[in-house]
């Protein structure tokens, strides 16, 4: 079969042996005559998988041995837009709002309480990461976006505050070195960067939990998760194992450090081209610019039959912008190689031949 190249914004893709492994392992799992599919789940096995993912999971963040737990929950990243508050949220908490991702975390913090919006860049549709702006003291919790998956946004540096601070990462985690350690708790939806979809990641320092004086249902309460050692009921185990097998690979690539380099390497091509061209242009501020999610449009719309068409030639598929943003959004996830970008720059080189 023909090389597909797959900008797809989430589930992204994964490494080609992640799904050669998977596979396998529905078939026949470690020779054990049996599939991951019908393993226990407390099996020694499935322990021991779940033990060295959430292991490499702290590892790969540089958050070994610093005092954080890591957790592989069912429900994705939109679980933890209300398991964040259910756990933290006693009257006021800050939320800096980057995108329509924000904004839903924002809605279930409300549910609790006070919800306070510290900085938006919804003026500008948000195109861009707002900064120097005060974050008071004393709240709850402050929450940011560190990478805006839709509107192709990512924050640089991490917000300075002595407030406990929560980092939605689902769309940047492990693609860039980033001072995890000043961040009290992370979440992710594991289908970009980490696995198959279905889990998050919530990787947290047990100490900022244990102050709503709230009754929290099990399901909800990462005490209760920490406690079963994130076992507390029938964990999603193929899910887990697609977890096991990319941050391995990730591990064998160097870790963050090397994919970090690599993606540096494609977002560059990409905005590169898009800036040589004077009929493509980037959707957000240029310093704000998303190393993942690379968010363009043509100045005149009829330009977009010509690269869809072009597209279709080269093997690009899911390139679509998101219906928010309008356009074309081409994500650059871990797994997708310099190839793919290539045969991207090229097609858009090309229309300077139409045009
Ligand atoms: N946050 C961000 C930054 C996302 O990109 C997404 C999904 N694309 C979500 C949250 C929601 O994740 P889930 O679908 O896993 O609930």
């Amino acid at each position: 079969m023909e090389k597909i190249h797959n900008f797809n914004a989430g589930p992204c893709l994964l490494p080609d042996e992640v799904y050669q492994s998977s596979a396998q392992a529905i078939l026949n799992f470690n020779n054990s005559g049996v599939s991951i599919l019908s393993i226990s789940h407390r099996s020694e096995e499935f322990i021991n998988i779940l033990e060295e993912t959430r292991k490499m999971s702290l590892e790969l963040l540089g958050l070994q041995n610093k005092g954080y737990s890591a957790l592989f929950l069912q429900g994705g990243a939109s679980m933890e837009f209300l398991r964040v508050p259910f756990n933290l949220l006693t009257t006021k908490a800050g939320y800096i709002n980057t995108g329509n991702w924000s904004l839903k975390a924002i809605e279930q913090a409300k549910i609790f309480g006070q919800a306070k919006i510290l900085a938006s860049s919804e003026d500008k549709n948000f195109s861009y990461i707002p900064d120097n702006f005060e974050i008071p003291e004393r709240l709850d919790y402050v929450h940011f976006t560190s990478n805006n998956t839709i509107h192709g946004t990512q924050f640089q540096k991490i917000p300075q505050t002595d407030n406990v601070l929560v980092c939605d990462m689902s769309s940047d985690i492990y693609s860039r070195v980033f001072n995890c350690d000043k961040i009290d708790l992370i979440y992710a939806g594991v289908q970009k960067n980490i696995g198959a979809a279905g889990l998050s990641l919530v990787v947290l320092r047990e100490e900022i939990l244990g102050n709503t004086n709230r009754v929290i249902p099990a399901m909800m309460d990462y005490q209760e998760h920490l406690n079963k050692n994130s076992l507390y009921h029938t964990a999603n185990v193929f899910g887990v194992y697609t977890c096991f097998l990319n941050l391995k690979w990730l591990k064998k690539q160097g870790g963050v450090e090397a994919i970090e380099k690599l993606n540096n390497k494609k977002a560059a091509l990409l905005y590169e081209t898009i800036d040589c061209l004077d009929f493509v242009h980037g959707t957000a501020e240029e310093k704000n610019r998303s190393k993942m999610n690379a968010t363009f449009y043509f100045e005149k719309p009829e330009m977009n039959k010509i690269f869809d068409e072009l597209c279709l030639e080269a093997n690009i598929v899911n390139i679509k912008g998101h219906r928010t943003v309008g356009g074309y959004r081409a994500s650059l996830y871990n797994a997708l190689s310099l190839e793919s970008v290539k045969v991207l720059a090229d097609v858009l080189n090309q229309m300077k031949l139409i045009v």
